[in-house]
């Protein structure tokens, strides 16, 4: 009997497909003990499906690129590190030898003991961590089940399924997205986690919040997912796949017209050109970026060379990527970012401090860097030999006070003194930028003015630092919102400041390439936006049917909105094209 279950909508589209659930806590295992001539065997069958595991975990990482990569490896680092635990492996091999329990038994036993440890932790981050305890014992009894099963074995080639599941690691929505998964939906989470972002980066449809879902949607049901209204319908009527079919249609219209955008100018309806940058991380992105017609890179994230490794980069290890990435873009500037490491990032290579209380309140970005100048100078070298290639800026993340930029164009200064002394060819100029996220930053954006050539507005950080809303913790949707007016006064304030001051300034957070937020941000004066090179050309197409000169009309009622409704209402009034923010 067809059903509706109501959702919010994390990334938009629809999907028609089978329900798989996935309720990882609840185990089906076979409990009889083994007979001791088994558990040689079993305990053979056992290592190599952690093998499997930790084989599928490497094949993922291979496999990934993108902006969202260097998060998704986050959870492929911490899972990896799981599989390798030394008390886990050994607790796991004294089940089956001295318990007798199956591996199946002994996986979820070794589960719930750990989960349990988690549980009692009082960081609410560490106790969050017992999903990746469910998502690695999912893994492995999963491998385990493929190799006995021939029935598993089917099921897991099968393509054509939605997934029904509490929470979704990025890590298994990217390995599973190139396995014919076609949508997710949550029984919890938010629409501003990491596996919304990513779904949102891989175009797989996705709810979270469909409360019911785990109990009232069964294994194979068939299920159309319209993540374009929040809902997921069980058994569809014929009406309903009519519906499907007509969204079809128009979406492959839609990306058809969007296509002929990539050679166009971006350009308001009241013909005032529009900056278009990207955010890019790998060769894939800066591909993407010069075939979406971007006008350069916005922001490059450096931090991924340093997180997949234990070692840290050498200075031509660093000089080969950045000078790639510069000649990709193929004469259109590129804006390196200074490494942005911390202790709430995996760092393998150990550089980052451990055990801060508030890692997103420590030694994280210039405040790292600056605290080992001769690891800073290496990339400092490779940034200044690669800028010989193309036009080359350098953004410096996580600037409070102008001292910080002031020690960086030294360190810059110095190291070049030390190239040219090498006979090394140097660039004529380097400008240096601040990322405005830290808050203190955009009141004092003027004294940073003095020091700084352009400016990029962090929105992500900024919004979490602004709200003292964690951007990771799904319980404070309501007030991580980007429409926050005390956001928005300092967004606005920064992009007047730079201009005054006949600065650039871009902004590349999240919301630069959210067609939602494209109006908004037009109103506040922004002119460069920075994004993720799968939006531009919907970001383009979207600044195409807005009039700027009459939503900078609009910009004070919005600075001056009591409440993030208040926004929202006018944004309503201002732009057709505005749906609800908390709907992806
Ligand atoms: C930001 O904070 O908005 C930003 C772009 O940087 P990141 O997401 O890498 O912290
Ligand atoms: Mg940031």
């Amino acid at each position: 009997m067809r059903q509706i279950l109501a959702g919010t909508v994390a990334s938009r589209g629809m999907a028609l497909g089978r329900a798989r659930l996935v309720q990882p806590s609840r185990y089906a295992v076979d409990n009889r003990p083994l007979a001791e001539d088994e558990i040689g065997s079993e305990l053979e069958r056992l290592h190599s499906a952690l093998d499997t595991a930790r084989l599928e975990l490497r094949e993922l990482r291979g496999k990934l690129h993108g902006a969202l990569a260097r998060e998704v490896n986050e959870f492929i680092d911490a899972h990896s590190l799981l599989l390798d635990d030394p008390e886990l492996l050994r607790g796991l091999d004294d089940l089956v030898k001295i318990g007798h329990y199956r591996p199946g038994a002994a996986l979820k036993k070794q589960r719930d003991k750990l989960a349990a440890v988690f549980e009692a932790m009082d960081d609410p981050y560490l106790r969050s961590r017992k999903e990746d305890i469910d998502q690695v014992i999912a893994r492995v009894i999963s491998a385990l089940q493929r190799q006995t099963s021939a029935e598993e074995r089917k099921l897991a080639a099968r393509v054509g399924e939605i997934l029904i599941a509490d929470s979704i690691a990025p890590a298994d929505m990217a390995h599973q997205a190139g396995n014919g998964l076609l949508g997710v939906v949550g029984s919890s989470g938010s629409a501003y986690s990491h596996s919304a972002i990513l779904a949102r980066s891989l175009g797989l449809p996705m709810l979270v919040g469909t409360r019911d879902a785990l109990s009232s949607i069964h294994d194979d049901d068939l299920l159309l997912l319209d993540a374009e209204h929040g809902e997921a319908i069980v058994h569809p009527t014929a009406q309903d796949l009519a519906r499907y079919r007509a969204w079809q249609r128009e979406s492959v219209a839609e990306g058809r017209r969007l296509a002929t955008l990539a050679n166009a100018p971006t350009r308001t309806r009241d013909g005032r050109d529009i900056h278009l940058l990207a955010n890019a991380e790998s060769t894939t992105d800066v591909a993407l970026a010069r075939a979406r017609g971007a006008d350069g890179v916005g922001l490059y994230r450096t931090e991924f060379l340093f997180l997949r490794r234990k070692s840290l980069p050498s200075e031509d290890e660093q000089f080969i990527a950045y000078r790639d990435l510069v000649i990709g873009m193929g004469g259109l500037p590129v804006t390196i970012r200074t490494l942005d490491l911390g202790a709430d990032k995996a760092d393998a290579s150990g550089l980052a401090l451990r055990g801060e209380d508030n890692p997103a309140l420590g030694v994280r970005g210039v405040r790292l860097s600056l605290r080992y100048p001769a690891v800073f100078t290496t990339q400092i070298r490779a940034i200044l030999r690669a800028a010989c290639y193309g036009p080359v800026r350098v953004l410096v993340p996580m600037v409070t006070q102008p001292d910080e930029l002031i020690a960086v164009r030294t360190l810059f200064k110095l190291a070049r003194t030390e190239l040219e002394r090498e006979h090394v060819d140097l660039p004529e100029k380097l400008p240096l930028g601040a990322m405005i996220e830290v808050p203190a930053a955009a009141l004092n954006v003027r004294a940073l003015l003095d020091h700084a050539d352009f400016l990029a507005i962090g929105t992500n950080d900024l919004a979490q630092y602004v709200l003292a809303a964690d951007r990771g913790n799904d319980a404070l949707d309501n007030i991580y919102n980007p429409l926050q007016p005390a956001l928005l006064r300092l967004i606005a304030y920064v992009i007047t400041s730079g201009r005054r001051a006949g600065r650039p300034v871009s902004l590349c957070g999240e919301i630069g390439g959210d067609t939602r937020f494209t109006a908004l941000l037009l109103a506040l004066g922004l002119t460069e936006f920075s994004m993720h090179p799968s939006q531009l050309l919907l970001v383009r197409d979207r600044l195409a049917g807005l009039d700027r000169s009459a939503l900078r009309k609009a910009a004070i009622s919005l600075t001056r909105a009591a409440t993030h409704e208040d926004v929202e209402t006018l944004l309503a009034h201002m732009d057709p094209g505005f749906g609800p923010v908390a709907s992806g």
